[in-house]
């Protein structure tokens, strides 16, 4: 049971060919973060232009890859995220799917972009059974998810204001490193000391699951611009390190707060910042949980969670049509 996943909800266009739920066929990503770069974010009227150029090479390629010679015979089902994410990049992808669907008469399923996301961890462990919690860290989202069953989410907590990437990013542009700013971080976070400076862990001491990254951003910002007036040398790792250490026990306080208000030791982790060094470790010393981390480049967007996705919710009997349209802001709860 072949599977084209189609993923193009930000800066990336990435096409994938699953075989059942986890056996990868192709896997390939057009990454435009050296078109954004200069602009350190993404620019979506850019982004959407860039999608249509590498889409449909994108997908003869996956093809050859699989070895896959004839689509509308040995594909069985078309999955594309159709939100939450950029309306113009999502329209590229939904499109472009849809118009495969009629022309290879194959069912077509719209993704949410987030259970793709958490379906990263569905393809990477075989012996992940819901019920469990799932920590959802992105550039857009900081979420943590109960799934009670595949298809079958509720929402334990999410953040107020800022995503965990998204203050990842702030930061790393108010330090001057550019973007994407998280793997920067990352790598100078483990060259630097993390108790240099003490920036707050926000909302640790409340018993509720939320999360809050602004504040912590602008503590950042504050350290920063008292070091300039200072005259003083920007000792940047030891920034990163400690901005990190903060991030990551804010994401650790509240996943050990929903596994105590659950009773569910079953973790896993998904989105960009679940690719973080500090949080897989963090995640990794929690010995009396079972943990669940997919692999780095399973973490950011790809089309293989997409795919993944699509074949379990078409299992499960769910299927769109040609009226399938994106939604920018779909929830997954
Ligand atoms: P969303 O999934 O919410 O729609 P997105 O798809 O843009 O957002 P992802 O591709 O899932 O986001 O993740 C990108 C984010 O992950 C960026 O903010 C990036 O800085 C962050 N990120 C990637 N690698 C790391 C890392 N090693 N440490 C911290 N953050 C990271
Ligand atoms: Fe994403």
């Amino acid at each position: 049971f072949l599977t084209l996943g189609i993923e193009s909800s930000c800066d990336d266009t990435a096409v994938s060919i699953l075989d059942g739920q986890r056996d990868v066929k192709a896997d390939l990503i057009s990454s435009q973060i050296k078109d954004h770069a200069p602009f350190g974010g993404v620019v979506p009227e850019f982004a959407s232009r860039k999608h249509l150029e590498a889409i449909l090479p994108l997908v003869d390629r996956a093809l050859e890859n699989a070895g896959v010679s004839d689509p509308a015979q040995e594909l069985s089902l078309i999955g594309v995220t159709a939100g939450p994410g950029l309306m113009g990049s999502l329209l590229v992808g939904v499109m472009t799917a849809k118009a495969l669907a009629q022309t290879w008469h194959l069912p077509i399923l719209g993704v949410n972009h987030l259970e793709g996301h958490l379906f990263a961890n569905v393809v990477a462990s075989p012996d992940l059974e819901p019920p469990f919690i799932c920590l959802i860290v992105s550039g857009g989202h900081t979420e943590i998810i109960l799934a009670e069953d595949f298809g079958n989410y509720s929402l334990l907590g999410a953040t107020r204001d800022d995503a965990a990437g998204e203050a990842y990013d702030k930061v790393a542009k108010l330090l001057g490193l550019g973007y994407p700013g998280g793997p920067i971080i990352d790598s100078l976070a483990h060259k630097g000391n993390s108790e240099a400076f003490s920036f707050p862990v926000p909302l640790r001491s409340s018993d509720e699951i939320a999360f809050s990254f602004s504040g912590l951003k602008t503590a950042v910002l504050w350290a920063v611009k008292d070091l300039k007036e200072k005259s003083v040398d920007l000792p940047i790792a030891d920034l990163c390190a400690s901005f990190q250490k903060a991030a990551v026990e804010a994401l650790m306080t509240k996943v050990e707060r929903a596994v105590e208000v659950t009773g569910i030791r079953k973790v896993a982790i998904s989105g960009g910042v679940a690719a973080n060094r500090g949080l897989r470790n963090a995640l990794q010393r929690k010995k009396d949980w079972n943990v669940f981390i997919p692999p780095a480049i399973r973490c950011t967007d790809n089309g293989v969670m997409i795919a993944a996705a699509a074949y379990n919710g078409y299992k499960r009997g769910l299927i769109s049509d040609l009226f399938l349209t994106p939604n920018p802001s779909w929830p997954l709860v």
